[in-house]
């Protein structure tokens, strides 16, 4: 009881100090310009931890979208723990229960239940999945519990690095700034692309497209293809859905760090496509929820 006490607490002060220490950054920024190298800190550390969260957390991690080499996936699991999401074997356990639920009783964040409690409220609501329910493989796993277990080590470092590089005002720009930025492009995935936008594929859930969140969000605003499509490596599907997350993994693909990368079988994707484009047809039933 004490415990969850203490959880609470510390998840308040994770969401409430980035986002208070990014409106500190704006006044700072309206009295004096910015020094250009706290926003290259800032771009550098938002890439690379997106990419720990979009591409290791979500495609690697949740949906094993593709088999990477142990190194990549330790980098990638420790990159996207630094997102500050929590335990990556808790983050892929949440999130499936949300794929598995989407917008019914149960879903985690869903915008049913009002559009901030899908953004953020539902943080503090208590509703995270366990993990021996939902991914018991993921617990059996060394190198995902390892990183799991020593969450706290990589989520303070991503304070320390840019403090490290930076000083006080690397620490605001490179370290809470770019916490509040990923905090809230990552949530507006669970609030924005549930309310928001195009349905091109006629899923069991409310699941939309919504570009701006595709491009701030590295490919995961795209996310109507990714709830008819979960193990899909790519979620954007046509040549003008910018997809930078899915660009990572054929890059490492190419580089032989990352193989079984997941395409759509083009008949399934033909199929999805004549049952979206007739408003009778049932819902896609592709592919399995938690894949
Ligand atoms: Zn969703
Ligand atoms: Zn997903």
């Amino acid at each position: 009881m004490r415990l969850a006490g203490v959880a609470k607490a510390v998840t308040l002060v994770i969401v409430v100090v980035p986002f208070l220490a990014t409106l500190v950054a704006i006044r700072l920024l309206w009295m004096r310009a910015v020094h250009w190298s706290d926003l290259v800190l800032l771009a550098v550390m938002y890439t690379l931890i997106a990419f720990g969260v979009t591409v290791g957390f979500h495609r690697m991690l949740t949906h094993r979208s593709f088999r990477p080499h142990p190194a990549v996936k330790l980098v990638l699991l420790i990159l996207g723990t630094m997102g500050m999401e929590g335990a990556a074997v808790q983050w892929a356990a949440t999130h499936l229960k949300h794929h598995a639920l989407s917008d019914r009783d149960g879903d985690p964040h869903s915008p049913v239940q009002g559009f901030f409690h899908a953004h953020v409220g539902w943080i503090f609501a208590g509703t995270e999945a366990d993990p021996k329910v939902y991914c018991r493989n993921l617990v059996e796993d060394p190198i995902v519990m390892f990183v799991s277990r020593t969450w706290v080590v990589w989520s303070l470092l991503a304070v320390a690095i840019p403090f490290a590089i930076g000083g006080w005002s690397g620490l605001l720009w490179g370290g809470l700034v770019r916490i509040c930025l990923t905090h809230h492009v990552t949530w507006s995935v669970n609030s924005v692309c549930h309310t928001f936008g195009k349905r091109p594929f006629a899923t069991r859930d409310r699941s939309r497209n919504e570009w701006i969140v595709g491009l701030l969000a590295f490919g995961e605003g795209w996310h109507n293809n990714h709830h008819a499509f979960p193990r899909s490596a790519f979620h954007g599907l046509r040549w003008w859905q910018f997809d930078l997350s899915g660009y990572l993994i054929w890059a490492l693909a190419r580089l032989g760090l990352a193989r079984e990368v997941y395409h759509i079988p083009p008949t399934l994707l033909a199929r999805a496509k004549s049952s979206a484009a007739t408003p009778a047809a049932a819902p896609t039933g592709v592919p399995a929820p938690a894949e």
